[in-house]
């Protein structure tokens, strides 16, 4: 008798061995409480099929099988698998046990003829009902080759029902742990994924200097696509020296991966074939932040060696790298403001320590030398009576105090332009002759004009020997800074003229008489000798009341430039009070200022309308005198002066004698 209960265990056992969730008891439970509803009935055929398959294999070695004919019908009587015969008998004559069958729910076991050839034999359809709701979902049918059928054939045939119901059902159940085991693999993959992602994240985040973020993701995703050959293209005036980092030129075709990625913002893609057929796949990944695109990722694959998951994974590497890479360069950007401001602190509190104009300009360009690692600095202002550019600070002495025509050289193309200039190779584009690159033998060049209270003054300019040594950042560096030490130079301008004004008078622009006092004091201390001569015009009530105090005002005025005139550098004219003027010639002995004072007088007779006189009173001072003051030299110069108008004015007297 065949052992059935070895045959079911044995299939228990290979259940067993094929579950690779056994041990999960609630994921067993789980399993073995899935079942096969109506809805389902219509597409249960291929379980079917493997089922009778899996069935077939157990049982083909058993000797009651191969006495037997075995056929699979679907819940409906559709013919699935087994023996032809079964089947034809089926469709036609056997059609009517079928419904019967169908309809009653309940197995049939029928003395039948196949055909009109054939024996006798048995018919046995068993209606397969689910284990859950007792469902139909198929027939077995099985034909044995006699009349009746006894007890023990009827248990094996119950046994192969058993097993193939099994089988049928370790079948159905294998779909979902096939399923199940994929979304494992697939969630296994990703969480693989997640954290080689999150490694390099974490990698990048790591570096805060823009190249070594992109050396990062491209290392990384060369590692992540071994097959892929890479090249990162990047849109701004971006430096690398990683090989793989190119410019990104947009004005190559429309159609280029690169640029239509870049333009579009998007992950862009383009097939093309290889000469050998392979099919290959042109991706473009954005780089890009919150602020924009900044470059492309340019992959080059074969089409099969990339999986969509692949495609993603770079592209998040990518998006995140492009993240970092705009918070890095908002970093860099950051700190160079930093820097900025700090050399501009450094570079005003250093040129503000001087009012002195020679001062500033020395301390400017020693300090641009110093910040922008130049080795040449010419500082140049416009001289406005010679209308010339002059070097008023270099550090190279043949410049010093030369002078050029205003549109010579880059002094005076950035001093006319109104605009500042950068040279990289002065060798090649020598559209300029300058005499001070030549003397210098300098190549590159970084130029601004120097502006002050808006008006273009000067003009700096900073050398060096090496080719491309200035960056662009210099050149915008020093824009900045020349308009800090333009803010200097007009403070100092304004300084001196405000200190020029507080020891002028108004109406003459002659020295106040404060200052006539300071400059006699202090040149008492260091020179042998020296003159005053007072002068007073004369009758001056009358000129007032004749022609008025406006008139009155412009005889002042011609006297004083009388005056001027009639000296020289170095000598002091001042406006004593009133209608009273002064000269102190300094290292002057009292006979050649007579000289001068009857040049004066003289001319003032002349040239004066209202023609006035003049009447003068000198006194001088030498290193002998004992009791030598300012006071006392003007008190005799007054007394002097007294006498000559006593004397009958227009004249000129010195103390204690006439001339
Ligand atoms: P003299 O010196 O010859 O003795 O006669 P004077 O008429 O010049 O007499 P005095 O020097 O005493 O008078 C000076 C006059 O000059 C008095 C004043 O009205 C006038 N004066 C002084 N300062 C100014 C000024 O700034 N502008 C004008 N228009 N007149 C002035
Ligand atoms: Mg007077
Ligand atoms: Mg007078």
């Amino acid at each position: 008798m065949p052992d059935y209960q070895s045959i079911i265990s044995k299939h228990e056992k290979l259940l067993k061995e094929n579950s690779q969730h056994e041990s999960l008891d609630s994921v067993s439970f789980w399993l073995k409480n899935l079942d096969i509803t109506t809805y389902d009935l219509p597409f249960i055929q291929s379980i079917l099929s493997s089922g009778l398959l899996d069935w077939k294999n157990l049982s083909t070695s058993l000797p009651f099988m191969q006495d037997s004919m075995w056929a699979l019908f679907q819940y409906d009587g559709l013919f699935i698998a087994g023996d032809s015969k079964i089947s034809d008998y089926a469709s036609g004559e056997g059609a009517i046990l079928m419904n019967q069958c169908l309809s009653n729910h309940a197995e049939v076991i029928e003395p039948v003829r196949m055909d009109s050839n054939d024996e006798f034999c048995t018919i046995c359809l068993f209606p397969q009902f689910t284990r859950g709701l007792k469902e139909l979902y198929a027939i077995m049918v099985c034909v044995l080759p006699h009349e009746k059928i006894s007890s023990t054939e009827r248990d094996m045939v119950t046994a192969m029902l058993i097993l193939f119901h099994s089988c049928f059902y370790k079948n159905f159940e294998n779909i979902f742990v096939e399923d199940m085991m994929s979304e494992q693999n697939r969630v296994n993959d990703e969480a693989g994924r997640r954290a080689v992602l999150y490694q390099m994240v974490q990698r990048m985040q790591g570096r805060i200097d823009v190249n070594m973020v992109l050396s990062e993701m491209l290392d990384s995703i060369a590692i992540l696509c071994p097959d892929a050959s890479m090249e990162l293209f990047m849109s701004q005036d971006h430096h690398s020296d990683n090989p793989r980092v190119k410019p990104l030129i947009l004005q190559t075709r429309e159609d280029d991966v690169r640029v239509r990625t870049f333009m579009d913002g998007r992950l862009t893609t383009r097939e093309t074939n290889r000469a050998d057929g392979e099919a290959r796949l042109e991706i473009g990944f954005p780089l890009g932040g919150n602020q924009g695109t900044y470059g492309v990722l340019h992959m080059l694959i074969d089409k099969n060696r990339i999986s969509e998951l692949d495609k993603q994974f770079v592209s998040t590497l990518v998006d995140t790298a492009g993240t970092l890479f705009e918070n890095a360069k908002l970093y860099e950007q950051s700190n160079s403001l930093i820097r900025e401001l700090r050399l501009i602190n450094e570079l005003t509190q250093r040129v503000n320590q001087s009012l002195r104009l020679s001062e500033i300009y020395k301390f400017s360009s020693e300090e641009l030398l110093n910040i922008f690692k130049a080795e040449y600095c010419c500082i140049l202002q416009f001289n406005q009576e010679l209308d010339t550019l002059e070097v008023v600070s270099s550090n190279m002495p043949m410049m010093l105090r030369r002078a050029f025509e205003k549109d010579y050289g880059f002094g005076g193309f950035v001093f006319e332009k109104g605009e500042s200039l950068i040279l990289s190779d002065y060798k090649v584009k020598m559209h300029i002759s300058s005499i001070f690159m030549e003397k210098s033998g300098s190549q590159s060049l970084i130029a601004t004009p120097l502006v002050v209270k808006g008006d273009v003054t000067g003009a700096i300019l900073l050398a060096h020997q090496k080719s491309h040594f200035f960056t662009y950042n210099d050149y915008r560096l020093l824009q900045t800074l020349s308009n800090h030490i333009g803010l200097s130079v007009s403070n100092a301008m304004l300084h001196t003229e405000v200190k020029r004004m507080a020891n002028r008078d108004m109406l003459t622009d002659l020295y106040a008489r404060h200052y006539l006092d300071e400059v006699i004091a202090k040149r008492q201390k260091r020179d042998y000798c020296g003159s005053l001569i007072v002068i007073d015009i004369d009758e001056f009530k009358q000129v007032n009341d004749k022609y008025g105090h406006q008139k009155g005002d412009k005889v002042i005025k011609k006297v004083s430039e009388i005056i001027k005139s009639s000296i020289r550098t170095g000598d002091l004219a001042a406006r004593w009070g009133g209608e009273e003027l002064a000269v102190y010639l300094p290292q002057v002995d009292i006979e050649q200022a007579i000289t001068v004072a009857e040049r004066i007088r003289r001319s003032v007779e002349k040239d004066t309308d209202p023609s006035v006189t003049v009447s003068c009173g000198i006194s001088e001072w030498n290193w002998m005198d004992e009791k030598i003051s300012v006071d006392s030299l003007f008190y005799l110069a007054d007394m002097a002066l007294y006498r000559a108008k006593n004397n009958g004015r227009n004249q000129i007297q010195v103390e204690n004698s006439v001339r």
